[in-house]
């Protein structure tokens, strides 16, 4: 279908509205961009809000992405690629130049438009609700009649916060609100139930640890759905790995602690055995492990060990797993009168 352009009557193959690439492209402006392009930065945490979501990006990309946003092109052209060009006018604000390639039915050129892009101050979601204090739900730590065990207390909030800093790694609404001390305890806010739920199986299973959960209807969200708060609690046993315990009539180390139960070594004869999650309740802590004696190390034979006494200096015999390859201290334990070695 060969005809001529309307325009300069040359012979053309294809024409675009009857005219030649060239008339049609004469004066013609293909893209084009708003006067002004705004982009909210978070004036708190610094994040960038483009493409619908707040994001941690370069100033050049979130400014790059919001411009790119804008672009427009008349209905005869497809931009294919984009280059964009910032010349910062102040702190604040930008003159960019989008440079495109454009595609006319098959025929390829070229076309730039500039804007001003101007940096505005907002608050992103998190921010806003951090500072609001926002939470889902609390994560009551507690510890046996009604004292939490300082060491284990930082031990566990140290857990707390390192799963936390986990989640918020892929999922930036997740984060602790506050902690707040309380008798017996420590209260944890945080800004989902998800990460309460998680938490109290974590803490629950590797402790070994009573937990319990109560909901509480605290009004609607503003599609309508039921919004509640969630209280978490862990009641965490008096005993930890490394303890020293009391059970069934014998001494034990406490070996291993985990979801199932626990694994007792008994000092006596270095056999081990497992305690049912039921039954982990029963055991009784003789000594904390931070509370064990270090003894020095004086001569080894295969299954025992000599050492000099912490107290008064004397020399003890002490029975040791046959596998054992004690160092030159080695915890013990002193119970009616008599050291025992506690395995490693
Ligand atoms: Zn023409
Ligand atoms: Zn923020």
């Amino acid at each position: 279908m060969n005809g001529f352009c309307v325009e300069c009557g040359k012979e053309i193959e294809h024409g675009v509205h009857g005219l030649c690439m060239e008339c049609f492209l004469k004066d013609r402006q293909l893209i084009s961009l708003p006067a002004h392009v705004d982009l909210t930065v978070c004036s708190n945490c610094g994040e960038f809000f483009t493409h619908g979501e707040w994001a941690v990006m370069r100033p050049e990309d979130a400014i790059s992405n919001a411009v790119r946003d804008e672009v427009t092109a008349i209905k005869e052209a497809r931009i294919t690629g984009a280059e964009v060009t910032l010349v910062p006018l102040d702190d604040f604000n930008y003159s960019v130049t989008l440079t495109c390639q454009v595609d006319i039915d098959g025929y390829q050129t070229g076309a730039a438009a500039t804007t001003v892009l101007r940096i505005k101050n907002g608050v992103c979601k998190r921010c806003s609700r951090k500072t609001g204090q926002y939470y889902e739900a609390i994560l009551q730590i507690r510890g046996r009649e009604k004292k939490l065990d300082p060491v284990l207390q930082d031990e566990v909030l140290a857990r707390v916060e390192n799963y936390v800093d986990g989640t918020a790694e892929r999922d930036r609404d997740a984060f602790i609100t506050k902690m707040e001390l309380v008798p017996g305890g420590v209260d944890v806010y945080l800004s989902q139930i998800s990460l309460g739920r998680a938490l109290v199986k974590m803490l629950g299973d590797d402790y070994c640890a009573q937990t319990d959960e109560a909901a509480k209807l605290v009004g609607q969200t503003a599609d309508g759905l039921d919004m509640y708060r969630v209280n978490y609690l862990v009641r965490l046993p008096e005993f930890h790995v490394g303890d020293v315990v009391f059970y069934q009539k014998h001494y034990y180390k406490l070996f291993r602690v985990n979801s199932a139960g626990g694994r007792l070594v008994s000092l006596k004869n270095f056999r081990e055995m497992p305690v049912r999650r039921a039954d982990m309740p029963e055991l009784r802590v003789y000594a904390k492990r931070a509370d064990l004696e270090e003894a020095n190390v004086i001569s080894r034979s295969p299954g025992e060990i000599q050492i000099m006494d912490p107290q008064d200096y004397s020399t003890v015999d002490l029975l040791v797993p046959p596998a054992a390859k004690p160092g030159d201290k080695v915890q013990v334990v002193r119970i009616d009168d008599v050291l025992y070695y506690v395995p490693e």
